[in-house]
């Protein structure tokens, strides 16, 4: 077929949407069509060319393939039987009818109708923070369809209970032949005895009453990599439900969700903790056993540990789900204050206050003068 710009014989420029395109083409096919334009010899394949690039441009993947390869072959299936040039009998038309052949209001083509794919699944699955820092294999039990296993999914009683459908002849479109003004139009549909299948079931499955599928609670083993997180969502493939009539199997989503831990928090990969020490280890510095997800660590607590100061222990997070490296834990020191002291401690610790030289709330005023004067 000759190259010819469809845009420009509608009138419309590229970026023209489906409404302006349908309207551009209306007016023309109206302007054109032969039954009005007897005298001019010219309009008539003025009104095959518009019909043509209509039949185009009016179909979303026509539409995409003429844009990217300025050509729509092979094509113009939604064309078949259209002869502008016969106009025999044109009692009643109707051009919605026909523009809907073009703007997609109708199937065209002929194309049978596949079997759906089963439905995707979701199922929220709860782990500890530990499960979700190293991985986890874990069983879940899930309802799902199931492929019939009496009739393998076909929903038929026997393999010859199978039978070509006799109203469309297996093709699973019904054609149906209009006279218009314009010529005859072949428009075809979905087939409404089989439903565009192309085939009927004469018997039934009594395992599934034909539907090819059966109910059944799942025992399914998982494997959580690590390093997930609250709402990481694990795709498993094929473990959604089944298939229509032994169509492929939807995909199982698994979506996490982690519980909260007595002591840690979680930010990313990095993990957060809080340990109380005393204020004399806080003083004169310590090394002190801190928890991990890995057991516990040593750490040591320099001299003049001020309270709720953070230290890092690198690599002690969560491993990164991208499967390299690991967060860091966070250790945050909680200065305790004794509850009660004995008589002897009273008297160091009153020592030691006539040595103490440091006297913050002094020297907090100190810093105030001057702000309220
Ligand atoms: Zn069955
Ligand atoms: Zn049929």
């Amino acid at each position: 077929m000759a190259k010819k710009d469809y845009y420009e014989l509608l009138g419309v420029n590229k970026n023209a949407s489906k409404e302006e395109i349908k309207q551009a083409y209306k007016k023309l096919a109206k302007k054109y069509h032969p039954d009005l334009n007897k005298s001019d010899p010219n309009a008539s394949e003025k009104f095959k060319e518009i019909n043509e690039a209509a039949s185009v441009l009016g179909d979303d993947n026509k539409k995409a393939q003429y844009d990217q390869f300025g050509t729509a072959e092979p094509g113009f299936e939604g064309m078949s039987g259209f002869d502008a040039g016969d106009m025999n009998g044109f009692s009643s038309y109707d051009f919605d009818d026909i523009f809907d052949t073009f703007f997609g209001g109708r199937r065209s083509g002929s194309r049978r109708r596949a079997h759906q794919r089963g439905a995707d699944l979701q199922y929220g699955l709860e782990l500890s923070l530990e499960e979700a820092a190293f991985g986890a294999d874990k069983t879940i039990s899930i309802p799902r369809h199931e492929t019939c296993d009496k009739c393998h999914g076909s929903g038929a009683k026997s393999g010859s209970d199978v039978k070509t459908c006799d109203t469309c002849q297996g093709t699973g479109m019904y054609r149906r032949t209009q006279r218009t003004p314009f010529g005859i139009f072949q428009t075809s549909s979905t087939c409404n005895k089989c439903h565009g299948v192309g085939k009927v079931i004469t018997s039934f499955c009594e395992k599934c009453d034909g539907s090819g599928r059966i109910r059944k609670v799942r025992e399914l083993k998982v494997t959580i990599p690590k390093g997930v997180d609250n709402g990481t969502r694990l795709r498993i493939e094929d473990e959604g439900e089944a298939g229509e009539k032994g169509a492929a199997h939807g995909d199982l989503y698994l979506l996490i969700k982690v519980k909260e831990h007595k002591i840690f928090t979680r930010e990313d990969d990095n993990i957060f903790v809080e340990i109380p020490i005393s204020f004399t280890q806080a003083c004169l510095g310590d090394e002190v056993e801190v928890p991990t997800l890995r057991g516990t660590v040593e750490m040591k607590i320099p001299s003049g540990t001020q309270t709720n100061t953070l230290f890092r222990i690198k690599g002690k997070g969560i491993p990164s789900l991208r499967g390299f490296g690991s967060g860091d834990e966070f250790v945050k020191v909680i200065i305790q204050t004794p509850n009660r002291v004995s008589k002897r401690q009273k008297e160091l610790l009153e020592e030691f206050e006539q040595l103490n030289e440091e006297k913050p709330l002094k020297n907090f005023f100190e810093k105030l003068k001057g702000v309220f004067e």
